[in-house]
C-alpha cells in the first residue's frame, strides 16, 4: 500500500466519523475496494463517481439506531482498518395527522395484504444490484414546497404510529413526477398505505420510491433516465391531501432523501481529499 494511502487511513481511524440517525454518512476512501462493516451490515466500497481511483462508502444509519460510538471496519485487500462512528441524534419534528380511521387501525382483512406488501418491499430493498446506473448528480422528483420533512415523529389520530420515512412535496393537482436519476423500474403497484407506488433501482443498493401517484407512465423493467416523467402525482393510499411522498433506501435502510441527494451531489463539485 502507498504511503499516502496509509496516511489517509491513519487520519480516518484517529479522527473517527460522525453520523446522525436517519441520515447517511459518506466516506471517501483511498481505494475503491473491500467492504465496510457496521454492526452486522456489510457495505461495499464502490468507486467515487468523479474520481474512480478513490473509494466511496455510503453508510446509512437507521432512524432507530442506538446513539453513541460504534465500530466501523474497512475490510480491504491491503488489510483491515478500524475506525469509530459517533452516532448523534438528528433534529426531527413531531407531527399530528388526522386520517381515515381504517388507515390507522387497519381492518383485520387488510392485515395479510399489509404484511405481504411490507415483505415484498423489504425483499426489493435487500437486493444489491452491483451495477451503478447513474453517473450524474441527482435532481428532485418535482419542483415544489416541502410539506413534511423526513424523520418527523408521527401521531395518527392521537396515536404514535411511526416516523416519516421520506419527504412530502406539495402537489395539489396531478403533475408529472420525474425520475431523480437513471435506473431501472422494479415496482409499479397499488399498495394499501402507499397507494400507487413506483420504486426505481439505481444500483449498488440504492432505491428511490414515489408514492400516492394517480397514474403510472412506466412499467417494471423499464430503464429510466434522470428527469424522465414516470407518473402523475395523486392522493392514493394513506393521505390527507394530494402530495408526493419521496423516499430513498440505501442498503435496506430508509435514509433522509434530500440530505442524501445533497451529500451525493457534493461529490460532483468538491475535490476529494
Ligand atoms: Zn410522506
Amino acid at each position: 500500500m502507498k504511503k499516502a494511502l496509509w496516511l489517509g487511513l491513519i487520519a480516518l481511524s484517529l479522527w473517527g466519523v460522525e453520523g446522525f440517525n436517519g441520515k447517511s454518512t459518506l466516506l471517501i476512501l483511498p481505494s475503491p475496494s473491500g467492504t465496510m462493516v457496521l454492526a452486522d451490515r456489510n457495505i461495499s466500497v464502490v468507486p467515487h463517481p468523479t474520481h474512480p481511483t478513490k473509494g466511496l462508502a455510503i453508510i446509512p444509519i437507521d432512524y432507530e439506531a442506538p446513539l453513541g460510538e460504534r465500530k466501523l471496519t474497512w475490510v480491504n485487500p491491503a488489510g483491515t482498518v478500524e475506525m469509530n462512528v459517533m452516532v448523534k441524534q438528528g433534529v426531527y419534528p413531531t407531527e399530528t395527522l388526522t386520517v381515515e380511521p381504517s388507515k390507522v387501525t387497519p381492518p383485520p382483512e387488510a392485515l395479510a395484504r399489509i404484511a405481504s406488501e411490507k415483505a415484498q418491499a423489504e425483499a426489493i430493498f435487500a437486493h444489491v444490484t452491483p451495477t451503478r446506473y447513474w453517473d450524474k448528480p441527482f435532481i428532485r422528483p418535482l419542483d415544489s414546497a416541502i410539506t413534511s420533512v423526513y424523520g418527523a415523529a408521527r401521531l395518527y389520530n392521537g396515536t404514535l404510529k411511526n416516523y416519516h420515512s421520506g419527504v412530502d412535496l406539495r402537489a395539489r393537482t396531478p403533475i408529472p413526477i420525474l425520475a431523480v436519476n437513471d435506473g431501472v423500474v422494479v415496482l409499479t403497484q397499488e399498495r394499501y398505505y402507499c397507494g400507487n407506488t413506483i420504486i426505481i433501482d439505481h444500483g449498488e443498493g440504492m432505491y428511490t420510491s414515489y408514492l400516492h401517484l394517480s397514474r403510472f407512465d412506466v412499467h417494471v423493467g423499464d430503464r429510466v433516465r434522470r428527469g424522465q416523467p414516470i407518473a402523475l402525482s395523486g392522493a392514493t393510499g394513506r393521505v390527507n391531501a394530494p402530495h408526493l411522498h419521496f423516499g430513498m433506501t440505501v442498503q435496506g435502510i430508509k435514509s433522509d432523501p434530500l440530505d442524501l441527494i445533497t451529500q451525493i451531489n457534493t461529490l460532483f463539485t468538491k475535490e476529494p481529499q
